[in-house]
Formats: structure tokens, C-alpha cells, sequence
């Protein structure tokens, strides 16, 4: 065996070593004062959580930081504000279970306010269009999320309205885990066929209610398609979940077993 093809093993078999040492190392540095104000003053939902997923989540935090890059456009300076509101409203999403924090994503793009998007796509007649769309926030297969800063901050600041962009965004990312977004993500303590149908199920009603105009707890935005669904729905699992247990038990149940929390109980 070659020398080159000795190392390449041992990087496969030692990389992920590697990382949880390095890991494990940032989660037992203490949490910097300074973040604990911006916690205290922009993330409210955090002091609705029991202490042992405080302290879990500032963990989660501190990784985070270490290790994906923050980039700021139109004039914003990314600071810790910045940094700190959003990494704790992304690590919510990871709280509970084994994590590989967001693997595919290196850096998080952060625009001052809602900002616009040009994307190409063929429209139903096969011709090709260019779509401009006024945005808050937007997820990447290929490593990026992009947000407004005004809607993360207000989002966080407002935590029971059902609407977080950035639990929406990063919903995304972990659906596009799986290799393309679709409502299914890595499902490690979930039966998949119950998944499914609770969750294409709960999909056909409210894509049922957008039809006819209905009011409906989830928004109707989530009758795009099943990646949407599950993104609108994380954002009230989180931020109404009793309404949610209430009105739509199963999605709750599925939601509690993929998240492995259950924020019903937290107030
Ligand atoms: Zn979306």
C-alpha cells in the first residue's frame, strides 16, 4: 500500500476523531458574558427552556461559531449580536441528539434587510426566465444561507408568532442533508411510513385551506411543496407548540420525535 493511499485512510478514519476531540474541547470553554447579554437581550425564547438544554444549547452555540464563517453584504459589519441571535435560533434544531452541526453549510450570508434574488428557472412552457424575488431568507444546497438581519432579529425577538426565518432556513438544511429538500429529512428515531403519511397527510390539508383561502395555524406558504411544509411547520413547532398539539396532535408527535424536544412543556 502507498504511502499516499496509507494517509488517505488515515485522514478518512481520523477526521471525524478529530473533529469530536476538537469539539468536545470548544462545548467546555465557559460561554463568553458578553453572548449571555445578547441572549438575554434578543433571544427571549431561550429563558423559556429548561436549564439542562440551556446549557446544551450554549454548547451548541459555541461550536457553531467556531466553525461556520458570518459574511455581511450592503454595508452590514457582522458582530457578535449578529452572530450570536442567529447561531442560537439555528442550534435550537439540533438540541437532544447526535449532531454533525449542519455539515454541508460553511458560511451564513447576512444582508441588513429583506433583500432581492435573481434566479434562473424554465417556466411551464419550457422557456427560460429570470424570476427577481423580494426575500428574508433563502437555504443553499451547496453550503450557504442567506438572511436578512432585520427579520432574524425581530424573529427572534417575537417568539411566539409562529414565523422565524431562521429555524425556516435551517429546517431546510437539514432536509437538504438527505441530498435534495423534500419534507423527508435523516429520520433517526421516526418511523418513516408514519412520517410520511402524518406528514403528506397534514400537507394535502393545508394546501386544501390555501385553495379555498381558509385561516389555518401554518402558514399557507407551507402548501408550496412537502420542503416548504416542513419548514413552516419547524418554525410552529417551535414557536406554538401548544396550539400546535392542540390542532394538529400527529404533526406535533412527529415533530417531537425528529427534534427530540417537545416545547409544549417548556411554559
Ligand atoms: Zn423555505
Amino acid at each position: 500500500m502507498s504511502a499516499i493511499t496509507l494517509s488517505l485512510i488515515g485522514y478518512i478514519v481520523f477526521k471525524p476523531k478529530w473533529r469530536e476531540y476538537q469539539r468536545k474541547k470548544i462545548k467546555s470553554q465557559p460561554f463568553p458574558k458578553s453572548w449571555r447579554s445578547i441572549l438575554r437581550k434578543n433571544v427571549p425564547y431561550f429563558y423559556r427552556m429548561p436549564a439542562h438544554l440551556q446549557l446544551q444549547l450554549k454548547q451548541h452555540i459555541l461550536v457553531f461559531l467556531a466553525e461556520k464563517r458570518f459574511y455581511g453584504f450592503e454595508g452590514i459589519e457582522i458582530n457578535d449580536e449578529i452572530r450570536v441571535t442567529i447561531a442560537s435560533q439555528a442550534c435550537l434544531l439540533l438540541l437532544n441528539r447526535k449532531t454533525d452541526y449542519y455539515p454541508k453549510l460553511q458560511s451564513i450570508y447576512v444582508y441588513p434587510a429583506a433583500f432581492i434574488t435573481n434566479h434562473q428557472g424554465v417556466d411551464a412552457a419550457g422557456v427560460l426566465q429570470s424570476q427577481h424575488r423580494v426575500l428574508s431568507g433563502e437555504s443553499w444546497e451547496l453550503g450557504k444561507v442567506i438572511l436578512s438581519w432585520k427579520d432574524a432579529h425581530e424573529g427572534a425577538k417575537d417568539y411566539l408568532d409562529g414565523q422565524n426565518v431562521v429555524i425556516h432556513e435551517f429546517a431546510h438544511q437539514l432536509d437538504q442533508e438527505t441530498g435534495a429538500a423534500n419534507g423527508a429529512p435523516f429520520l433517526r428515531h421516526n418511523n418513516r411510513d408514519c412520517w410520511s403519511k402524518v406528514l403528506s397527510d397534514e400537507f394535502e390539508k393545508l394546501r386544501q385551506q390555501a385553495l379555498k383561502q381558509e385561516d389555518s395555524l401554518l402558514d399557507h406558504y407551507g402548501a408550496t411543496n412537502p420542503a416548504e411544509f416542513f419548514a413552516v411547520a419547524s418554525e410552529v413547532f417551535f414557536e406554538q407548540p401548544q396550539l400546535m398539539f392542540s390542532r394538529h396532535p400527529q404533526l406535533y408527535n412527529q415533530l417531537k420525535g425528529f427534534y427530540q424536544v417537545s416545547p409544549s412543556d417548556w411554559q
